[in-house]
């Protein structure tokens, strides 16, 4: 394979190898490779991991013999099955041809691409045990390890290390549906703790918020609702520590909770005892937001309805002044927010929303309305790309070193930096080891800074904080998911292995992928595609580049989205193509999304403007259709191949308008 485009003179960043760790790992043996160039080592350690079971299962009791006599196998019945399998085999292997190549560079469509090769071989040599994580006893070593990549992962962050919490899902739906999850228990544990309190007689607890500590019985509604989270689970510990049974008083305030008795029961109590029904509680997403807060909001018996769309700035990212407007217009109806989310790495552009100034708006929110909530992160894209800001010791490093260590090419941004070191104040991060992390799927995780939060969510004792007992006894008991693959967790911790969460690892896979898409837009912008011409949107924050298409003979944006669908057929196995077996493979591949006027409002104007149409336009057109490119392939802007895949790229984007406008 050629070098990667970062091939530069040594980071003086880095410590010395003496110092015992390791310097920086070459990309070039991280990947099976597009053409299996790393083919031998790779068939190699599989065979390995395969024989070495063998031989743990001929030395589980070795007396007991075999169960199948070699003599048994030169039966017809015996023969005819396995050819069965033979044959089966290589009719799926065969089919599976009809699949994407998404080892090749040429794949830039969605967000997959080469695995790798640690997670793969983890995956399968552990596959073969297949551990069960739902509990240690079906899982002693791989609980163990899914607890320790939550911690590598946490650490990333920069959660506090004695508080924090993690584990790992089958993706990032998941992941965001517990963090919201917490963040609704949350919010309305204060009301259970109250109504518990009653019930056990306990007097004397305060609660504390911006406006000050005030006994817990005198709190209205509003104010119950608008204790920060850390205060709310505080005040948890503090009821349970004035009780003489605490696992009566953790049942108590379990039987007196939203999810204990449901909406229904829970919001006629409210009015029963406050006058006033639940104010239908919010969650706050940029407009860019993944479309699993749609579902989560509904599933978590909030309603769809309550899910809000702060809009997103030409950037793509939260847009800070309009989310204070809309906390403005909350606090005074008096309407709680659950949670507010930022999108690290939006699904269609990558836009890396200002986490540091949402959490600025969180302080001030506190101060001058009232208002807490719970932040979370969705990561799910963006997560790895914060193993730049750390070193080899696991130490924050400053933008600089973080910039001058990705130079030639201007990444990450400092916005995105600031974003990026931010997240270690919110209260939980969803992060997909099976997006940025180079990993095969199930493999989401979601992480939590304060730990206690996860007794709200467990069902089996709830509230019992379960002195002495470990974690990893019983993974299920705290998640949303039962039975899970140990070989997920193998393989993560694999890939962590190889591959650290600081910038000799990860932040060079992830910045050199970066750097790529930064060169692709560079290509796309300086190129001349006349008579047709690119309206790309701004160079991206992670790796994602999108850009529409226009020509003088397609007179209105509706046509033009139309052209830019047939390219997009011309570039993919498109569903169209593959539903009547005309599998034509494409030389590039890109996917293709459409800028919605409804959630992105004035954000994609410019989109518009660039290929001549007005704002009336894209408002009457619905949108404006974008192609839009993900590169991970750290070594796409390396031209050492015989191929210059940027150029190639170009040229058939050519070819593919020219044929597309002429079928038109
Ligand atoms: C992919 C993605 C999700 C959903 O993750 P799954 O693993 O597909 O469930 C959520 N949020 C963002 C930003 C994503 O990119």
């Amino acid at each position: 394979m050629s070098e990667p485009a970062d091939e530069s003179p040594p980071d003086p960043t880095l410590p010395p190898t003496e110092s015992g760790l390791s310097p920086s790992i070459d990309l070039r043996s991280v990947f099976l490779g597009p053409k299996g160039e790393n083919a031998a080592v790779f068939e190699r350690l599989l065979l390995e991991a395969f024989r070495d079971h063998v031989f743990w299962r001929r030395n589980v009791h070795p007396e007991d013999g075999f169960r199948v006599q070699e003599v048994e196998k030169r039966s017809p019945s015996y023969q005819y099955s396995i050819s069965v399998l033979e044959q089966t085999l290589l009719s799926l292997l065969g089919e599976l041809k009809g699949g994407v190549p998404f080892f090749s560079p040429r794949y830039i469509g969605h967000m997959t691409s080469d695995l790798t090769m640690a997670s793969l071989i983890g995956y399968f040599a552990t596959m073969l045990y297949n551990p069960n994580n739902v509990a240690v006893e079906g899982s002693p070593v791989t609980t163990r390890l899914e607890l320790e990549v939550a911690e590598d992962l946490g650490a990333m962050v920069g959660y506090p290390a004695a508080d924090r919490w993690g584990h790992l899902t089958s993706g990032g739906t998941v992941a965001n549906f517990e963090a919201l999850w917490v963040a609704r228990n949350v919010k309305y544990l204060p009301i259970a703790v109250r109504w518990a309190a009653e019930e056990l007689q306990v007097g004397g607890l305060t609660a504390t918020s911006a406006a000050g500590s005030k006994d817990l019985g005198t709190l209205s509604l509003w104010e119950l609702l608008n204790l920060p989270p850390r205060e709310s689970l505080d005040l948890l510990d503090r009821l349970l520590a004035a009780t003489e049974d605490r696992q009566a008083a953790a049942e108590a305030v379990s039987r007196h909770s939203a999810s204990g008795m449901g909406y229904q029961s829970f919001g006629y109590r409210l009015h029963q005892h406050f006058g006033d029904a639940l104010p239908p509680a919010v969650v706050l997403v940029p407009s860019t937001a993944h479309y699993s807060f749609e579902k989560i909001c509904r599933a978590l018996g909030m309603g769809g309805n309550q899910l809000v769309h702060v809009p997103v700035d030409e950037n793509f990212r939260m847009d800070p002044a309009a989310l204070w407007r809309i906390l403005q217009d909350l606090a005074q109806r008096q309407q709680p927010v659950v949670a507010v989310v930022s999108v690290l790495g939006t699904t269609e552009e990558s836009a890396v929303d200002r986490v540091d100034r949402v959490e600025e708006l969180r302080t001030r929110a506190g101060e001058e309305l009232g208002l807490a909530w719970h932040h979370h992160v969705d990561a799910a894209w963006g997560g790895y790309a914060l193993s730049v800001t750390r070193d080899a010791a696991g130490r924050r490093r400053g933008f600089q070193s973080t910039l001058a260590d990705q130079a030639p090419e201007a990444w990450p941004s400092e916005s995105v930096y600031r974003a990026l070191v931010a997240v270690e104040q919110t209260d939980s991060v969803t992060i997909d080891p099976h997006k940025f992390g180079f990993i095969p799927y199930p493999a989401g995780a979601v992480c939590f800074r304060d730990r206690r939060s996860r007794e709200l969510v467990s069902v089996e004792a709830p509230y019992v904080f379960h002195s002495g007992a470990p974690d990893s006894a019983h993974l299920g008991r705290f998640i949303l998911e039962g039975s899970k693959p140990g070989a997920a967790a193998a393989a993560v911790w694999m890939a962590h292995q190889v591959l650290p969460l600081d910038a000799r690892g990860y932040g060079r896979l992830i910045g050199a992928s970066s750097r790529g898409a930064l060169a692709l837009h560079r290509r796309l912008a300086a190129g001349d595609f006349s008579p047709f011409h690119l309206s790309l949107l701004p160079p991206p924050d992670l790796n994602i580049v999108c850009f529409a298409v226009g020509h003088p003979s397609l007179g209105t944006l509706s046509e033009t989205n139309q052209f830019v669908h047939r390219l997009y057929q011309a570039l993919s196995l498109s569903t169209e193509t593959t539903a009547t077996h005309r599998v034509e493979r494409p030389d590039y591949f890109v996917t293709k999304t459409v800028l919605r006027a409804e959630e992105y409002g004035g954000a994609a104007v410019p989109v518009a403007a660039r290929l001549g149409f007005d704002e009336a336009a894209y408002r009457e057109a619905g949108g404006v259709a974008v192609l839009r490119c993900t590169v991970m392939d750290p070594f796409l802007a390396a031209s050492r191949d015989r191929v210059d895949y940027l150029e190639g790229f170009a040229a058939t984007l050519r070819q593919v308008m020219v044929a597309a406008l002429a079928t038109g």
